[in-house]
């Protein structure tokens, strides 16, 4: 859903780094990109993955915490396209508390 705030493992706060690894991976993305298209005979060179570099700068040191960042999977935008009050806008919200409303008096 959204990244824990905390590592499981170690406790460690994590959630406040997410944007800025997002970030961090997207720059390096387009530095390779760029930097592929100025040198492409050194495409085949080995290099360290962008992962791990960006990890190594944000200071996720612990294996715990960087497996944290590496498999979150950022569910929120598409479950927030499940919103039926957003949908269905205020007015159904509404509708539905008086409904709820009623069902607990009639209880
Ligand atoms: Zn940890």
């Amino acid at each position: 859903m959204i990244i824990p705030i905390r590592c499981y493992s170690c406790g460690k706060l994590i959630g406040n780094r997410w944007e800025k690894y997002l970030q961090m991976l997207l720059r390096k993305a387009e530095e390779q990109e760029k930097e592929d298209r100025e040198h492409p005979e050194d495409k085949t060179k080995p290099k360290p993955a962008p992962e791990k570099e960006v990890l190594d700068e944000l200071g996720f040191t612990r294996y715990c915490c960087r497996r944290m960042m590496l498999t979150h999977v950022d569910l929120i935008e598409k479950v927030m396209n499940y919103n039926i009050y957003e949908k269905r806008g205020f007015q159904a919200q509404m509708e539905d508390d008086e409904d709820d409303a009623a069902m607990s008096d009639a209880a």
